[in-house]
């Protein structure tokens, strides 16, 4: 079971908060989608006789594309790949790029599930981190998507400077009163040599909140669990039948292939990631050589890989996984350094499952850090 990633590289406008790979020029799309379709053929054999079970667009802003570039795009895959008979398709897409003509072509597609970059519902905090889109739209799209996808997935964003936890429980309110059958939702975070970090440094935008940030997390859980959504990884939400099968194969370890700029690929042996810049993308491929560096993984790198995503999981750390792939010395190193955690009731051992409490959810990163091997080389 695998899957596959295309980044799609390409935005309107960037985001104040951003660092994904993206450019705001469109004018190398064709020659982009060329060498998409050249990079599946070149790499056809990376992922064996496996079977494809789901086709993920990302980006960048995947919604940019035409329908007919996407279902391009998924031919090729279809081509060159053992895709399953019925597999998840998810365009992550901008409500700014959902007209109600344009839903109606996707759904005549083969994509079958929508990742809709919503945010907020309200304009002021749009605003503040330079979203595209506005928050009528935000509405509009959702009500015209909902008439033709069932499997519909919403972005939000919490901790935004300016925001208050009103304001925060609203959003949360509304996505529930258009029961969408799936929540994503991140704390802003102020990444390096961003826009964000700038207007903070400079005074024009207040400093995150941490605090707040953590109260407006535990407002999401709480609500959330209340109608029925899973919180089955610490940042997704989901009603039963509706977790993202990528994402959660990602987390369980499965195989990827990483299509386009920047992105990663990781098969249980080594992990790869493509040149992040579009240009030495599209001339890597036209000399039909392949744009990626490549790193073979050591037990400790798999151990660590291992910790960081089980542990940000509902399904935790299986204790028996550990032991049998890695080896006792593992498990007892791994015992050892989560004791601590537990006493603080930051770690839960339920039986031979290892996971985050309901206080250390919000740590889990830092704590997933904690239980890492450190490689001497
Ligand atoms: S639309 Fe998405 S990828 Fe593009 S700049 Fe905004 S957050 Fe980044």
């Amino acid at each position: 079971m695998a899957g596959i990633y295309i980044h799609i590289p390409f935005c309107k406008q960037a985001c104040y908060y951003c660092d994904f790979h993206f450019s705001t020029s469109i004018k190398k799309k064709d020659d982009m989608i060329i060498s998409l379709e050249k990079e599946m053929m070149l790499r056809k054999d990376e992922l064996g006789t496996e079977s494809i079970k789901t086709i993920y667009f990302g980006g960048g802003t995947p919604s940019l594309l035409s329908s007919e570039e996407i279902n391009r795009l998924i031919e090729t895959a279809k081509k060159h790949f053992q895709i399953d008979e019925n597999p998840e398709i998810t365009l992550e897409a901008n409500p700014d790029d959902l007209s109600k003509g344009r839903i109606e072509e996707l759904a005549k597609s083969a994509v079958n599930r929508l990742s809709i970059g919503v945010q907020s519902f309200f304009d002021s905090d749009l605003k503040l981190m330079n979203r595209a889109h506005d928050s009528i739209e935000a509405s509009s799209c959702l009500k015209n998507a909902q008439r033709y996808f069932e499997n519909i997935s919403i972005d939000l964003i919490y901790g935004i400077p300016n925001g208050s936890d009103e304001q925060w429980r609203a959003n949360i309110e509304k996505a529930l009163a258009f029961k969408v059958p799936h929540i994503s939702a991140y704390a802003l975070t102020v990444e390096p040599k961003t826009a964000l970090e700038s207007f903070i440094s400079k005074g024009l935008i207040p400093e995150i909140d941490e605090e707040k940030a953590a109260s407006q997390f535990f407002t999401l859980i709480d609500l959330l669990e209340q109608n029925e959504f899973l919180h089955y990884e610490i940042s997704n939400f989901g009603k039963e039948g509706f977790f993202s099968k990528n994402n959660t194969a990602y987390w369980l370890g499965k195989s990827y292939l990483g299509i386009g700029p920047s992105a990663h690929s990781y098969n249980g042996i080594s992990r790869k990631w493509n040149v992040k810049n579009n240009t030495k993308y599209i001339n890597s491929l036209l000399e039909d050589k392949l744009p990626y560096e490549e790193e073979k993984l050591s037990k400790i790198d798999r151990y660590n890989e291992y910790i960081m995503t089980s542990l940000r999981t509902m399904w935790g750390v299986s204790l028996n996984t550990i032991e049998n792939r890695f080896g006792e010395s593992f498990l007892s190193f791994m015992l050892d350094q989560a004791s601590e955690h537990i006493k603080l009731g930051l770690l839960e051992l339920d039986g031979k499952t290892l996971s985050v409490s309901r206080k250390g959810k919000f740590l889990s990163d830092g704590i997933a850090s904690d239980l890492f091997m450190i490689k001497l080389r």
